[in-house]
């Protein structure tokens, strides 16, 4: 990789990116891609330090919305050429995502959402209980009321593939700050005019704001008012025991999430109800709780016998960046030219990434319309009528 530079940004680019996350590098990656030259990355900390660098990994296809679910499949598409495309090893592996219900009520809405799945060529399946044990021998299915599988789901090393777009975007002319905040954003005359940095400011008349959890306050700079919050979310890491499972696990009545690591470790989250929402980046609060250790070590020694002896090694925290509906927000909006986002992924913006930056740098660079982004777009809000994806969970 070209070293990361800290020193003052060049004065003027054709498009100033801010966030050096997932979203940001390969929406980066993919302006360069389509031939747009003077591409800025501007990050605050390092590559990775914001929701992706404390992300679980998956990318799984199972959804009920078909947006989520056609997005899901084409990143997928994407992941599995991705180590070769970027010349960097990302370490995707398709264990499959196994998801189970602890509900009989679930079962019709499970077999619904393999039914819509399946339309758009996801090769998932409804599962009965006993099942499930040909896919976890070692899980307690006495709770298990209902379950689908699909065994192209998977998981990704997040920083290998931040890694892997930053030194592809590199290669490709894209200028890279690291250790830069963003402290402002100049529009004028209804077009974005500069970006404003600690160390210098860039004229630019193209800005993608992929800024993750603090994509809301830098949108506000430009009166784009976005309707997201910010949720803590924690991951659990157990002690490396020999392989015994293969696919991610999930829960859609607990919201569990667990898989192991090519180390042997257990790893895996699980949603809280009680986490505050928060809107204001000072109030953001990323120490770990103890609450949390105990509700996950409790859901997952229920589900999965195995974890019972194992002790636990390390735990962190990171934000969701919440919508409404529990989907992205993508595109721009009508009255200020050069302004884009591309945000609000709750806890699936890893697997999401490779797909909506792809389709991002296509609006950008051709202001062609794109059916998914238009779906995703921010006004729908405001509109009504929004469809919420019920596979949300973790
Ligand atoms: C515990 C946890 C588990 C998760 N598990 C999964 C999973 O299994 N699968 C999945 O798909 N998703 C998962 N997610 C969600 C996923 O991590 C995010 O949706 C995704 O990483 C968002 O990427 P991003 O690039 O949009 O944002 P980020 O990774 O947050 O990147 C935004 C970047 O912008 C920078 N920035 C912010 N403000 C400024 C500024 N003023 N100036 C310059 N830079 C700035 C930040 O420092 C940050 O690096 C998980 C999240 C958490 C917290």
């Amino acid at each position: 990789m070209i070293p990361l530079r800290s020193d003052p940004p060049p004065p003027t680019a054709d498009a100033v990116v801010i966030g050096g996350g997932v979203n940001g590098l390969s929406t980066a990656y993919e302006l360069a891609r389509r031939g747009l030259r003077r591409v800025v990355v501007i990050e605050q900390g390092y590559l990775g330090s914001g929701s992706t660098g404390r992300c679980g990994g998956g990318i799984r296809q199972q959804w009920t919305t078909e947006a989520n679910v056609r997005m899901a499949q084409e990143s997928v598409e994407i992941y599995e050429e991705l180590s070769a495309e970027l010349g960097y090893q990302t370490f995707f592996r398709q264990g499959g995502y196994l998801m189970i219900s602890e509900n009989e009520a679930d079962r019709p809405a499970m077999q619904k959402a393999v039914e819509l799945q399946n339309r758009c060529g996801a090769p998932s399946h409804f599962l009965e209980p006993r099942d499930c044990l040909e896919i976890v021998p070692q899980l307690d299915i006495t709770r298990v009321r209902a379950a689908s599988f699909c065994p192209k789901d998977g998981t990704a090393y997040p920083f290998a593939v931040v890694w892997g777009y930053a030194r592809a975007a590199q290669r490709r002319g894209v200028d890279i700050r690291i250790h830069t905040r963003v402290t402002g954003i100049r529009a004028e005359g209804g077009r974005i005019r500069e970006v404003v940095t600690e160390r210098g400011s860039i004229a630019t008349p193209v800005i993608v704001l992929a800024a993750g959890p603090w994509t809301k306050s830098l949108a506000a700079m430009v009166g784009v008012q976005l309707p997201n919050w910010q949720e803590r979310h924690e991951i659990m890491v157990s002690e490396g025991i020999k392989p015994c499972l293969n696919p991610m696990v999930i829960s859609i009545t607990n919201g569990i999430y667990f898989s192991q690591s090519m180390r042997g470790e257990l790893v895996g989250g699980i949603g809280d109800p009680d986490e505050p929402h928060w809107t204001d980046p000072r109030d953001f609060d990323t120490r770990c709780q103890l609450r949390f250790a105990v509700r996950f070590a409790r859901a997952l020694t229920a589900i999965f016998p195995p974890a019972r002896p194992l002790r636990l090694m390390r735990q962190w925290a990171g934000m969701y960046d919440m919508t409404p509906d529990h989907r992205p927000i993508l595109g721009g909006v009508p009255d200020l030219q050069g302004y884009h986002h591309i945000c609000g992924f709750s806890g699936h913006g890893f697997m999401l990434a490779p797909i909506a930056a792809r389709r991002m740098a296509k609006l950008i660079t051709t202001g062609q319309p794109d059916d998914i982004i238009d779906s995703l777009r921010l006004s729908r809000f405001a509109e009504g009528g929004i469809e919420t994806d019920h596979f949300v969970v973790g």
